[in-house]
């Protein structure tokens, strides 16, 4: 019986009770995934090559994808709300992507060697959606901000980096809390504010000495999805101007919240701006880009100029898909309608996770779900989220159970084209969660 008619309450006196038992029933239901991972840890490190998307006690293996939707090799085929972390927004088999990547290695070939008309005119558009002087691309949005925050050094002669606790900006630029992440690179040179804090965001900034940048996600992409208030990124942007170092604003994610980004829903004029994700029409991605004069540090015209390499910066596939997606499927029209849309849903899961240890964050179709201790419903940065793990694996199991592709962590990227029916599918299914688990999810 699916869980959703299930509406048996009270069955589990303890989250802990409800979570073995779903994970029993996950392992019987993805026999094929626990044989094939059973395979993978003789070559991966746990099976795994992409840290975030390991699940215990294995992950579900998938086959294929289509449109808006995957399918595992245990068979069963799930609305995906991953949406490959925002950068799966055209979906997996987007028509006009599909035929243009297609056409490019037909007729133009992979990896030529040499500058194409391709990356030019991707390049153009990005520039004129984004207001970017000049554009240079990378294979990641870790590069993006590599080069970004190198360049910075660069232009103004400093060396220190201030960026905010919780943010991420890539696999090696991961600042969890008050401290980089053991694995991040150049530690000696982050200050590290407070993310929604004005007071300690402007003493940061304007009283330490030697600051090159200043970078900031306007929505924490790893909260998931804390939203920087509109004072506190003015702020950032207002102290980093007054005291010359570049702003940074990375938009990785939220480049596709509005047809300009997050820049232009706030009214923000970052130095530099950096981005990836779906702007590589779903092949890997990234670039920055902004200010002339600063970005003049990578023309290679001048015999001082920084160095910029990276052997798929301008691979034809991304540069043929990416430039496709957003001048014909993602317009501005399209883009404004479907974070209409994810407003819509997003607000739908606020009312049914009223009264509940449940809290939904985010903007437009990107979101986070947070089962938290309190059910505090006004999550600011990572100090406010006391999350309950068991409530939020529990949540995660019974999604899966019930064919929703989600991430452990509560990340929802909604896929364009996704039926709105789907949406209210879920949204129906997390009500009934609710109130199948009522008594040890209330407050
Ligand atoms: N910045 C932000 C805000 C991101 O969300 C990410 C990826 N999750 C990155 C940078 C790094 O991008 P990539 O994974 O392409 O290196």
């Amino acid at each position: 019986m699916p869980l959703s008619t299930d509406n048996a309450q009270s069955r589990y006196a303890t989250a802990s009770d409800a979570l073995e038992a779903a994970k029993l029933r996950f392992e019987k239901k993805n026999a094929s995934s626990l044989r094939l991972h059973n395979e993978a840890i003789k070559s991966l490190p746990g099976g795994n090559t992409r840290s975030l998307l390991h699940t215990a006690p294995f992950p579900v293996f998938l086959r294929s994808g289509k449109g808006y939707q995957v399918t595992s090799e245990d068979g069963q085929t799930f609305t995906d709300l991953v949406g490959e972390l925002t950068a799966g927004l055209y979906g997996h088999s987007q028509p006009l992507i599909q035929s243009k990547l297609i056409e490019t290695i037909k007729n133009v070939g992979l990896n030529l060697g040499g500058t194409t008309t391709l990356e030019m005119r991707h390049a153009a558009l990005i520039c004129s959606r984004y207001k970017l002087d000049l554009v240079r691309f990378t294979n990641s949005g870790t590069e993006a901000n590599l080069h970004a925050i190198q360049g910075a050094k660069r232009f103004t002669g400093r060396k220190k980096v201030v960026v905010f606790s919780g943010g991420y900006h890539g696999g090696c630029y991961t600042f969890p809390g008050d401290r980089p992440a053991e694995n991040n690179v150049d530690k000696e040179d982050w200050i590290i504010a407070e993310f929604n804090d004005i007071a300690d965001t402007k003493r940061k900034i304007e009283e330490s000495e030697d600051v090159a940048a200043v970078v900031v996600e306007g929505m924490q992409g790893r909260g998931p999805c804390f939203v920087g208030t509109t004072e506190f990124l003015h702020q950032v942007q207002a102290s980093a101007k007054k005291v010359g170092a570049v702003f940074i604003l990375d938009e990785v994610q939220t480049s596709r919240l509005a047809p300009g980004g997050l820049q232009e829903l706030e009214g923000l004029k970052p130095d530099i701006t950096t981005l990836g994700k779906f702007l590589g029409g779903g092949i890997a991605f990234g670039a920055f880009g902004g200010r002339e004069d600063i970005m003049r540090v990578y023309d290679p015209r001048e015999t001082s100029a920084l160095g910029h390499s990276g052997t798929f910066n301008n691979n034809t596939l991304g540069m043929a898909a990416g430039y496709t997606g957003l001048a014909h499927a993602y317009t501005p029209e399209v883009c404004r309608d479907f974070n209409a849309m994810g407003d819509k849903l997003r607000h739908c899961l606020q009312d049914v996770s009223q009264g509940t240890k449940m809290t939904v964050t985010g903007l437009g179709t990107i979101m986070g779900i947070h089962f938290l201790q309190d059910g505090n419903k006004e999550l600011r940065n990572y100090k406010d989220r006391r999350e309950d793990t068991d409530l939020s694996t529990l949540f995660w199991f019974e999604m899966i159970e019930e064919g929703f592709w989600i991430t452990q962590r509560g990340s929802v990227a909604v896929i364009l084209g996704t039926p709105w029916e789907q949406l209210q599918r879920f949204v129906d299914c997390v009500g009934k969660f609710l109130e199948r688990h009522r008594n040890i999810i209330s407050v």
